[in-house]
């Protein structure tokens, strides 16, 4: 197949094109860099199958050639950028899901929509399964992130529906892994860099909230799965071995060796307004239709993240074998 990634040279999306690649496909990467790096897909340079484009997805898309697939992956997805970012985040959740919809409509391609977990808001069901039409304060700081993913949901069914697209949507709850961005501002890159670094570990509140954390090979294994797949309804990705955030900041310091104390702060901005009390994916459906499940366990996963962080952070510890 000929696949555009949007997002390609993001966290996730680059994940997606190294697998994709590995696949046999050819890929095309576009990202406005926003929040996107090349580091993650400098290795891909020399690869003929390979080719990056620079674009912004809520502006017109012109591709020459056939597409046999379109995956929406362009996002602010940290609650810390959508928050400096509101309008943009809106925009690439309606208009670039419009403009990459379009554009699958024109191909004849299939079309995948990463969604989110934050879809069902501050959920009132527990774990999330997905029938559950969510609790989502629309006029909130986390509204502009959770609605246009909402939007961009009801978008995709309308080109479903309406124009036949052959659409799959990823409600992708919490995942981590290497190529997160250190200043992401999210729960894992926080704490692994702050316990490198010899400080403290800023649990926010009382640290009782709740969340399960998706190694990214899973989550990607899980991804093209339902690309491959003829499931066109929305489908749970997400590891659902859940913890609370207290225990997470535990478990990356014992895995680091630091020295950092966990430090209980109450953020002075908007970054914990309406934040979920609890998330925990229900996976039956991608259990039944994809045969997918993690593999990964927290401990292997938070391993290989912080391997990862320390040659970027440059420091040189060793963690405890
Ligand atoms: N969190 C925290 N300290 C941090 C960053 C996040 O305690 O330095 C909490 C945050 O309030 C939330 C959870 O960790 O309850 C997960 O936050 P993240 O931003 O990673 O993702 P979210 O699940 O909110 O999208």
């Amino acid at each position: 197949m000929r696949i555009l990634v949007t997002g390609g040279a993001g966290f996730i999306g680059s994940h997606l094109c190294d697998r994709l690649l590995a696949d046999g496909h050819e890929v095309i990467a576009m990202d406005n860099l926003r929040t996107g790096s090349v580091d993650n897909i400098a290795h891909l340079a020399g690869n003929s199958r390979f080719r990056f484009v620079k674009h912004d997805v809520t502006n017109y898309i012109f591709l020459d050639g056939p597409i046999d697939a379109v995956l929406h992956l362009a996002s602010l997805p940290s609650p810390v950028d959508y928050l400096n970012m509101p309008i943009q985040t809106l925009k690439v959740g309606a208009l670039g899901t419009h403009k990459t919809l379009g554009l699958a409509l024109t191909k004849g391609a299939r079309y995948l929509l990463a969604s989110t977990s934050e879809v069902y808001g501050d959920p009132l069901v527990h774990p999330q399964t997905e029938e559950y039409w969510g609790n989502v304060n629309p006029i909130g700081p986390r509204g502009v992130y959770d609605e246009s993913k909402r939007f961009a949901e009801a978008l995709t069914m309308a080109y479903q529906r309406y124009h036949g697209v052959d659409t799959r949507i990823a409600r992708i709850f919490n995942t981590y892994g290497p190529r997160m961005r250190a200043d992401d501002g999210r729960v894992v890159p926080n704490f692994v860099c702050q316990a490198l670094r010899g400080d403290p570990l800023t649990v926010y509140d009382d640290g009782a909230r709740t969340r399960g954390f998706c190694y990214i090979d899973d989550l990607i294994e899980g991804a093209v799965r339902l690309l491959y797949s003829t499931e066109t309804g929305p489908v749970n990705l997400g590891n659902p071995d859940e913890i609370t955030i207290l225990d997470l900041a535990r478990q990356v310091l014992t895995l680091t060796g630091s020295d950092s104390q966990v430090e209980f702060v109450t953020p002075a901005d908007a970054r914990t307004a309406d934040d979920p009390k609890v998330r925990c994916p229900d996976i039956s459906r991608a259990r039944r239709v994809l045969g997918w499940e993690p593999q990964v366990p927290l401990a292997d996963g938070l391993g290989r993240t912080i391997a990862y962080f320390r040659a970027k952070l440059g420091t040189g510890q060793q963690s405890p074998s």
